[in-house]
């Protein structure tokens, strides 16, 4: 005989009903809702957000008989609700080449999400530029030089330990003499020397602004979604060092179920572009508020 299946890891709500999830219906009691509560903020909702989606919940149900059903549309509803205003595409700009900057720390996939973008734009007809502006890790240089090739992309490329901004200048100096659509920069992602990275981007900035003063056009910054609350922390850190005007939210393809998104939309509202969902090329999707929901409720 075969053995039994793995039971399927209950969502939110599954586990708030646990075994008796067949049962028609349960009173929406104070325990209940406490329970609720624990949930949402094990889920790195953040705590705020957490009690507030359970009051909403809670509103009208307290002391009422109610189906898991019921409370899973009702929760899917609500993170939906918060999620809906960040589920934005990135902006395209009639001004060519767009100049998107791309941020974060080392680790979290910006080489990834940079090689699926090109990827993407090729796909669509535009014509695409990729520097490799972490001029200080050579892995990175050879990893973007991959992703290049990959996506059929050029990927510009400086002496180990060169000047990102000079890098910058020229990437966009190439782009704007071969028409490019697009420019995708990546940046070092060292936050050891905070001082250091700050002063780095602002240079990048600067010297942009002298071939086209209205670039970069998109400062993306990329977060691993596995990272939990670690991810508040480095949206925290890169809006002080960088004009962060989107994020793209990578490894939502694992058992992560991404929490933390709900608690940075809440607290942030920056606009979440895409969403990595595997490490292949074809593994980039636009964020759907309504499909997440689903997804985190269970
Ligand atoms: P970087 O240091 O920020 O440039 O990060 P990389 O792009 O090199 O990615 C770090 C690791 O995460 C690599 O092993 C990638 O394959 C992996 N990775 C990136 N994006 C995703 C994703 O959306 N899903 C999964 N499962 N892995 C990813």
């Amino acid at each position: 005989t075969l053995p039994e299946p793995e039971p399927a890891r209950p969502g939110l709500i599954g586990r708030l009903f646990g075994r008796g999830e067949d049962e028609p219906k349960r009173l929406f009691d104070d325990a209940m809702l406490e329970n609720l509560e624990e949930l949402l903020i094990q889920s790195d909702m953040g705590v705020d957000t957490a009690l507030r989606v359970a009051a909403n919940i809670a509103e009208g149900r307290l002391g009422r008989r109610v189906s898991a059903t019921e409370l899973r549309e009702a929760l899917a509803e609500e993170v939906a609700r918060i999620m809906e205003p960040v589920a934005r595409p990135l902006p395209i700009y009639p001004k060519r080449p767009q100049v998107v900057l791309v941020v974060g720390v080392n680790g979290s996939g910006k080489t990834t999400t940079i090689g699926k973008l090109a990827s993407q734009f090729r796909a669509a007809g535009k014509s695409v530029v990729i520097a490799a502006g972490d001029t200080f890790r050579a892995a990175a240089v050879e990893q973007l030089q991959i992703w290049g090739n990959r996506a059929g992309v050029p990927v510009l490329t400086a002496p180990e330990g060169s000047d990102p901004a000079s890098l910058a200048f020229d990437a966009l100096t190439k782009a704007q003499e071969t028409g490019a659509d697009l420019l995708l920069i990546d940046t070092a992602g060292r936050l050891q020397n905070r001082a250091d990275l700050m002063e780095e981007l602002a240079k990048i900035v600067r010297v942009l602004r002298k071939k086209d003063e209205t670039a970069p056009h998109n400062t993306l910054l990329v977060l691993d979604a596995t990272t939990g609350q670690n991810a508040i922390n480095q949206v925290e850190i890169f809006r002080k060092i960088a004009d962060v005007s989107g994020l793209v939210m990578t490894k939502l393809d694992g058992t992560a179920k991404g929490g933390v998104l709900v608690a940075l939309a809440d607290r942030f509202g920056l606009p979440i572009h895409a969403i990595g969902v595997g490490e292949q090329i074809d593994d980039l999707a636009p964020f759907d508020p309504q499909d997440f929901a689903r997804a985190l409720v269970g």
